[in-house]
């Protein structure tokens, strides 16, 4: 039996970060992953950062993260978005070039000697001995085995057991095994679903009717930069048509994921375009942004136009398209359903409240995305090592990040949808901005060894300027932002008698009243831990209580 600090199963985004985050700590790591392919693969649009998610790239960056570096390394079209707007609605986005990032996520990955990396599939797992394989244990488990458990790919009447559908045609194979572990070990399985638009080949589409979008020159980046700078990369814009809505509503008996065939729950905020068609019939046309899928790549990602009809008819409409008039297809798109655990069975570490131990990042959780999955990566993997090694743990809330945000929504009120993060999930945006991420959390890195102290005061030193003129900018909000961020602290100690009666509150659901008087917390700290607790249920005791 091999033994390690902590093992991370699935060399995805939140994988990748795991591990290099449980190994930046110190810890014996092991990462085991399907295939090398795997590690920092994108799946869908190669495309990082944007509203709330750029955010997130940022406090990895305070962390040292492998994403921020990565995608640095991987850019090719970066543009700050909301330019003109304040300073806590502008994000970095970067289309990213898929091998340049590949290939940076693995070089990165080389500089830790503490990490072993193994290609193998996980086909057995002891979650109470936590060995894996009967071959590898150790004293801390991450699951990131992301999108594709029990995975059904659906296109028009076709169900297909599968994992990504790669460029060249091929099904990988999803996981059969993990979702069935968990649920016989006590966890809740979720099902949800999500859609992938077709890919297009370059050669075939007009851009000359489409709009052109340039890269920012010069640009931000997400963390120091690099030498060698991609950033050549052009996008462009064009819409759907009258015509276009007109097809798909005829055919939307056919389109599974809007006529009931996929009982999955999917992203309101990421609609398929049968979805945008039917719900909203008052608009005439929709966004599509042509964006490349790499600098020498022949394929063009069509953003927006997310679907589930089968092959025959996306050729129909899609050629309606200004500009794809003679579009040919690398592959058509498709949707997905997979499993997801509920994810209030886990502390604010991402470990589970009932086996110590076990810890969960990534779609798994009942996320979408790269950033999302990534963040919640090195969440996981610090804490899976300072639980192998009895050190301290990363602590974050909802008051210093948006990646505490995203974890403290996760785990208290689960998801009812793929959970995405935006600026507007955070009550204190203005504070959380990507420019002070460093300043927010770059100690707290630095005491837990996750950056070492040049780096943070290299970034530091880069940043003060701007922080400095983007609070002046925000003073006011500011002081009440951290007025409020001190009530939510204190209110954390406020203690909650033996004996306090949970009746007669209106507010509290007859679920959540009858847990409280089962678990009888004995402080706000503890109440909000409780699975299922709702900021709301928060709120109503705590004015009962003062
Ligand atoms: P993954 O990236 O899925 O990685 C999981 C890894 O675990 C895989 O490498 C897999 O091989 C490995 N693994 C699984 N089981 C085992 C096993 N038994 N043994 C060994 N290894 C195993 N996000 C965006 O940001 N933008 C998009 O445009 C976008 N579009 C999407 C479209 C589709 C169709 C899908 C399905 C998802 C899309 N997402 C998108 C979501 C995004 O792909 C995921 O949220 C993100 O990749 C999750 O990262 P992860 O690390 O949790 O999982």
């Amino acid at each position: 039996m091999k033994t390690f600090d902590v093992i991370v199963i699935g060399g995805g985004h939140a994988g990748v970060e795991a591990a290099a985050a449980a190994a930046r700590r110190g810890a014996k790591t092991l990462l085991i992953t399907m295939r090398e392919s795997d590690l920092g693969a994108m799946s869908c649009n190669p495309s990082i950062g944007g509203p709330g998610k750029s955010q997130m790239v940022a406090e990895m960056d305070a962390f040292s993260g492998v994403m921020p570096r990565a995608a640095d390394m991987a850019g090719i079209h970066f543009r700050t978005l909301n330019a003109s707007h304040g300073p806590a609605t502008q994000a970095l986005r970067a289309q990213i070039d898929r091998e340049l990032y590949h290939n940076a996520v693995v070089e990165i990955l080389r500089e830790y000697k503490n990490l072993t990396v193994l290609f193998e599939k996980v086909q057995s797992v002891d979650l109470e001995k936590k060995i894996i394989n009967g071959r590898y244990t150790a004293k801390s488990v991450v699951f990131t085995t992301g999108t594709f458990l029990r995975g059904i790919v659906t296109m028009g009447g076709e169900k297909i057991p599968s994992g990504r559908i790669m460029d060249n045609g091929e099904h990988q194979s999803p996981d059969t095994v993990i979702s069935g572990v968990l649920r016989d070990f006590g966890f809740d399985i979720i099902r949800l679903k999500t859609g992938t638009p077709a890919r297009i080949y370059r050669d075939s589409i007009d851009f000359s009717v489409c709009e052109e979008q340039l890269p920012d020159t010069p640009h931000d980046w997400f963390s120091d930069g690099c030498d060698v700078d991609n950033n050549v990369a052009v996008c462009y814009i064009t819409h759907t048509t009258g015509e276009t809505h007109e097809i798909i509503r005829q055919n939307i008996k056919n389109a599974p994921m809007y006529n009931g065939d996929i009982t999955g729950i999917g992203p309101r905020y990421c609609p398929s375009i049968e979805d945008k068609v039917m719900r909203f019939p008052e608009h005439t046309s929709h966004h599509v942004f042509l964006e490349p899928e790499g600098l020498h790549s022949d394929l063009i990602y069509p953003n927006g136009i997310s679907t589930s009809f089968g092959a025959e008819i996306q050729d129909k409409w899609i050629r309606t398209i200004p500009g794809l008039e003679n579009a040919r297809f690398a592959r058509y798109g498709y949707a997905i359903e997979y499993d997801a655990i509920d994810a209030r069975k886990l502390d604010k570490h991402l470990m589970s409240r009932d086996t110590p131990g076990l810890f969960f990042a990534g779609q798994i959780n009942g996320t979408s995305g790269y950033e999302e999955a990534a963040a919640q990566g090195l969440v996981a993997g610090a804490n899976a090592a300072a639980f192998a090694l009895g050190a301290p743990t990363l602590d974050i809330d909802r008051t210093n990040s948006m990646i505490g945000v995203m974890i403290d929504d996760i785990t208290t009120l689960g998801v009812d949808e793929p959970y995405r993060m935006f600026t507007s999930r955070s009550e204190y945006r203005l504070n959380l901005r990507a420019d002070n991420a460093i300043a927010r959390l770059g100690q707290i890195g630095v005491d837990l060894g996750l950056i070492d102290l040049p780096a943070f005061l290299n970034k530091m030193n880069k940043k003060a300027g701007k922080i400095s003129e983007n609070d002046k900018f925000y003073a006011g909000y500011i002081m009440r932002n951290n007025r409020e961020i001190e009530s939510y602290r204190r209110d954390k100690e406020i203690k909650i008698p033996a004996d306090f009666d949970y009746d007669n509150m209106p507010g509290l659901t007859h679920e959540l009243c009858e847990k409280l008087k089962r678990v009888r917390p004995a402080n706000i700290a503890e109440l909000q831990k409780i699975p299922g607790m709702t900021p709301a249920g928060i709120m109503v005791v705590l004015r009962k209580l003062k």
